[in-house]
Parts: C-alpha cells; sequence; structure tokens
C-alpha cells in the first residue's frame, strides 16, 4: 500500500477524537498564552505528520501557530517545566524525507507562520561587511528576493530554494558554491535561538559559542532557530552557465578537483556534476531531458547513445557590467585546461536569479504531472575523495546497474576546510569530500529504493569507505554513534546543556525521549 493511501485512510473525522482523547489530557492544561496560538484542526495534523519524503508518518497532538518569538519560548518552558514534557519539533518546509520535522504525540511549531516578523534589513558592520537578518521560518527564495533589490545576496546556497533558513541550517545547506564559500552554515554570523529549556538567547562565534556551533548542522537537537544572520555580497547580474559531457569519469572527478582547488577570482563561481546511468531513457538532447536537473542543453545527438554512462560537469561564472567584457576569455582559459569529450560543451546566459531558482521549473512541471507530491527514498552522502573510484564501480556501475534511480543523481567535491569542525555537522576525514545524492521519486516501488539505499550503505561499510550521510536517518543509537564519530561526546554534552530532556526534534530520532539526565528539573519523576 502507498503511503499516501495509508495518510488518507488516517485522515478520518475519528482524527480529532483521538487527539483530545485522555492521551492528549495535558492539551487541555496549557495555559490561554501557549493554547490561544494552538491548533488541533485535522488538516494542520495532517500536514504536520508528513513530509516530502512521504515514507514515514508521526502524528502530532497539536500544530502552534506561533506570531512572536515568545509564543515558542512559552510552549518549549512549559514542556520543559512540566512533570509530563511533551516532544516538540520546528517544522520549515517539511522537505525532509524521513520524518525529522515530525513529532510523535507533541506539537509541531510551523515555523512558517513567523513569517514577516523579521522585515529583511540589509545592514553593514564596522568593517563595511553586508549582511541581513532573517527568521528561521523564512524561504531562501525569500531571502533572494529581498537582498537582490539592494544589489546584495548570500554566497552560499542550495539547489532549491523552497526551503526555510532555520531547515537548511540544521543540516549544512549546500550547492555548487559550496567549495568556496563553504556551506550554508559556514556564513551565518549570529543567531537566536530558543533553547531547549525555553530560554531565548542570541549567539555568535564570540558569544554564547558553544550554543551556536552546536545548532549549525545540530538537526534540530539544541534549540530553535528564530533569526540567523546571513553574510551577504554583491550580486552578480548574470551567470555563464556552461555544461560538459565526460564518458571517463577518473577524468570528471579530476577537473572537478582541479578546478575547486581555484578560488572563486581565478576559478568557476560554481561547480556540480551529475551522472546520466547507461539506458537511462534520454530526451533529444541527450542527456536525459526527464531527470530532474537537467533541462536541455543542446548538446549533439550522439551523446545521448544510450549504452553509455555519462558524466555531466556544470560550472558558472558569475558576471557584472565591470566583468562582461573578460567572461570569454575566463571562461576559454579554464576550460581549455578541462578533459570533457570533444565537441560536448554546451552554455548559456542565464540572470542570477533565474539560475538560483533554476530547479523551480522543475519542480513546476513534475507539480503538473502529479510526479511532485510522491515518495522520495532519497540517498544523500559524502564519499572521501580516496574512495570515490570504488563508490563509482560498488554503485554506479554495480548497484544501479541492476535497478536504475528514477531522478538525478548529483555528485560534486568540496573542500573540507571550509566546514568549522566545531559545527555539529558530521563530514568526512578527508580535505576532499564528495557529495552524491540519489534524488529518487518512486511513485510505485519506494520499498525497492529504500532496500537498495540500505544495500549500498552495507557495500561501502563493509569495504570501509568512510562515508557519512548527509540529511541523516538512523534509528539505533550505535548508528548515530558511529555517523558522530569523536563528536558524539561532544553532541551529548551539548544535548544535556541545551535541552536536557530531549523535548526537540524527536523526529531525527537521535536520543530517546524524554532523556533522563541529571540537568532536568524532573529527572526523578521521568525514572
Ligand atoms: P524541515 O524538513 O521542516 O526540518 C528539517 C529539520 O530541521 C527538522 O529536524 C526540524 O525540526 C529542524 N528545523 C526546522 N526549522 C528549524 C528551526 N527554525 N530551528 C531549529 N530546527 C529547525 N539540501 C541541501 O543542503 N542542498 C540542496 O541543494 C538541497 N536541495 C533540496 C531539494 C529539494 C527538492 C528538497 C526537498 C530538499 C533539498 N535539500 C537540499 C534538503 C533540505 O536542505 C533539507 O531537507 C532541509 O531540512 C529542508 O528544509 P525545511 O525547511 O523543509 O526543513
Amino acid at each position: 500500500m502507498s503511503v499516501t493511501a495509508t495518510l488518507l485512510d488516517l485522515i478520518p473525522a475519528s482524527l480529532s477524537a483521538t487527539m483530545v482523547g485522555p492521551h492528549y489530557s495535558w492539551l487541555g492544561r496549557l495555559p490561554s498564552e501557549i493554547s490561544e496560538h494552538i491548533t488541533m484542526d485535522p488538516t494542520a495534523i495532517l500536514d504536520a505528520s508528513t513530509d516530502f519524503g512521504r515514507l514515514s508518518q508521526a502524528h502530532p497532538a497539536a500544530v502552534l501557530l506561533p506570531t512572536s518569538i515568545n509564543d515558542i519560548a512559552n510552549l518549549i518552558r512549559h514542556s520543559y517545566q512540566s512533570q509530563h514534557p511533551f516532544p516538540v519539533s520546528a517544522k520549515g518546509h517539511a522537505h525532509s524525507t524521513h520524518g525529522q520535522a515530525q513529532a510523535q504525540d507533541g506539537v509541531v511549531i510551523e515555523m512558517m507562520s513567523l513569517k514577516g516578523f523579521y522585515n529583511f534589513g540589509c545592514c553593514s558592520d564596522a568593517e563595511g561587511s553586508w549582511y541581513v537578518d532573517v527568521g528561521g521560518g523564512q524561504l531562501w527564495i525569500e531571502v533572494l528576493h529581498e537582498t537582490i533589490k539592494v544589489g546584495l545576496s548570500p554566497m552560499s546556497w542550495t539547489d532549491y530554494l523552497y526551503l526555510t533558513v532555520g531547515g537548511t541550517l540544521s543540516n549544512g545547506g549546500i550547492s555548487g558554491q559550496s567549495f568556496i564559500h563553504g556551506p550554508q552554515i559556514s556564513n551565518v554570523l549570529e543567531m537566536d535561538i530558543v533553547t531547549g529549556k525555553g530560554e531565548v538567547l542570541t549567539c555568535s562565534s564570540m558569544h554564547n559559542s558553544d550554543l551556536f556551533f552546536a545548532v549549525l548542522g545540530g538537526l534540530g537537537q539544541f534549540g530553535i532557530i528564530t533569526r540567523a544572520r546571513i553574510a551577504l555580497e554583491k550580486a552578480p547580474d548574470m551567470v555563464r552557465w556552461v555544461r560538459m559531457l565526460y564518458s571517463n569519469f577518473y577524468e570528471f572527478t579530476k577537473d572537478q578537483e582541479y578546478l575547486i582547488s581555484l578560488n572563486g577570482k581565478e576559478g568557476f563561481n560554481y561547480l556540480e556534476g551529475f551522472v546520466k546511468m547507461a539506458d537511462e531513457n534520454g530526451g533529444g538532447d541527450g542527456i536525459g531531458s526527464r531527470n530532474w536537473k537537467l533541462p536541455p542543453f543542446a548538446f549533439p545527438e550522439k551523446a545521448g547513445a544510450k549504452s553509455t554512462t555519462l558524466y555531466c560537469l556544470e560550472v558558472c561564472k558569475y558576471c557584472d557590467s565591470s566583468s562582461q567584457d573578460h567572461v570569454d576569455e575566463d571562461v576559454e582559459r579554464l576550460i581549455s585546461e578541462l578533459h570533457y569529450m570533444p565537441g560536448m560543451l554546451a552554455m548559456k546566459d542565464v540572470s542570477y536569479v533565474d539560475f538560483l531558482n533554476r530547479v523551480h521549473q522543475d519542480e513546476l512541471e513534475l507539480r503538473s504531472k502529479g510526479l511532485w507530491n510522491v515518495p522520495h527514498p532519497w540517498l544523500c552522502v559524502f564519499v572521501p575523495r580516496s574512495s570515490i573510484m570504488e563508490f563509482h564501480d560498488v554503485v554506479f556501475k554495480g548497484i544501479l546497474s541492476q535497478k536504475k534511480t528514477p531522478g538525478p543523481i548529483i555528485i560534486y567535491p568540496m573542500n573540507k576546510n571550509k566546514w568549522d569542525e566545531k559545527m555539529s555537522a558530521a563530514v568526512p576525514a578527508e580535505d576532499v569530500f564528495y557529495s552524491v545524492s540519489l534524488l529518487r521519486s518512486a511513485a510505485h516501488d519506494w520499498e525497492v529504493h529504500e532496500e537498495q539505499n540500505m544495500e549500498i550503505l552495507s557495500a561501502c561499510e563493509k569495504r570501509k569507505m568512510g562515508l557519512k550521510a548527509y540529511l541523516p536517518h538512523y534509528k539505533e543509537e550505535r548508528e548515530w554513534k558511529e555517523h558522530f564519530g569523536e563528536r558524539w561526546d561532544t553532541l551529548l554534552d551539548r544535548k544535556l546543556k541545551f535541552d536536557p530532556t530531549g523535548i526537540l526534534a524527536t523526529g531525527q530520532k537521535i536520543f530517546r525521549f524524554p532523556l533522563v539526565s541529571s540537568n532536568s528539573p524532573h529527572q526523578t519523576a521521568l525514572k
């Protein structure tokens, strides 16, 4: 039975009866300053019970629609101080794939209902560096639209912009700019956080720094991000967008690694790559026009040979009026060093905003075909540089050749020195590592793809390839310990300090709820 069917089956009027049963008697005891912002409307509950992945559901008792930071702080403080604490999860745009923003039997905070709470003033500091203050529930597309009005822009993005600031900062936030600027979490100057005790704290790398670094890439475990101060730079006007095809994976990765060793001035400003598996049902453009994220570039027909697995290197050079004159020369110089198949290069110029918002076009197309709201058994991993050839042989040439991935495969390297080790995000030990994402859409047989994901992970583990999951989802504490490695103890210390009862983001399934700790005010009651 599909997840969609399961959800619809669960929705009837009986849902409200379940919710207000004795099980949720604590809801009736909430003080009015909290209860007036709470809803138990079945549609809101359903909305908070599922996510983009459509692979798991967890029903909260209620949903908080905050209109101020205090509404969030009051709710969390109430749970923290209660003899019967309840889970609280911030929900951004629910674009997680495995229930990470859910809160079984607890309260989900709809962060997007705080929209407009911050008014996006772009400012400069004493050294003249630009920044913008944005709400944790704001979408990155909104941040782009506002900052571009004054000719400024964040430096580091995600491929898709209909994600919230709080959601991506809880993970990392990566895209083709990460090799130069680091992930989005490396571009945050300050944040306001509501901790798991209900305190409202401002933090930065200098002030409350433990909280600051804990929250960045912290999977929502230490506090709710209500404001983030994001570093800005002058926005370019145009983007020279270039794609090159390779049939040789080794040369493809060597060229990617060479390009990320250059800095932004002499090199490209953006770099990603894709894999087009052999026999994929490609379009006339030869690179699979049905493949999300691969809009039809005009490659010669022969590139579409069905028997060959192809690798597409995607790079961009930004330009504005001052650099327009030499963009041809700059791009020419850079690509003259590369080893793509002769003639297999295509390029076009697009506006900066259209480039950043490119995936939205695919979203609209998929929505129009009913292919957006389907299960998404995604697999996203970081692969150390030393394992990428073996990963290619085992996964692309081996496991995936048995059953194709319905959706794009994205692969590109990043520089580890752009990730501050004090942040919570877990990355491989090597200086260069690849982000590999199998972005599967599976209307029918999602279980088969989930099983294949497990097969991939277990094959890589057996060969000790040193992978780290990105957007991780585990069920066992042992797996989380392995994921965080030597950072586990720090993670635990920070958890006990900022969320000692384990109220926050229980959908990540890292800690047992409720936590019994000496920092918890009701430890004896919980034992
Ligand atoms: P949610 O799914 O709502 O929440 C994710 C987690 O963060 C949950 O644990 C939640 O409790 C917590 N959280 C949410 N808001 C807050 C807050 N304000 N404070 C504290 N915790 C909070 N990721 C990339 O890095 N790069 C990409 O290019 C990229 N592309 C994507 C494209 C698509 C189509 C999709 C669906 C996802 C993509 N992602 C990408 C993954 C995405 O960054 C994560 O799934 C992210 O969590 C989604 O943000 P959200 O606002 O939907 O968060």
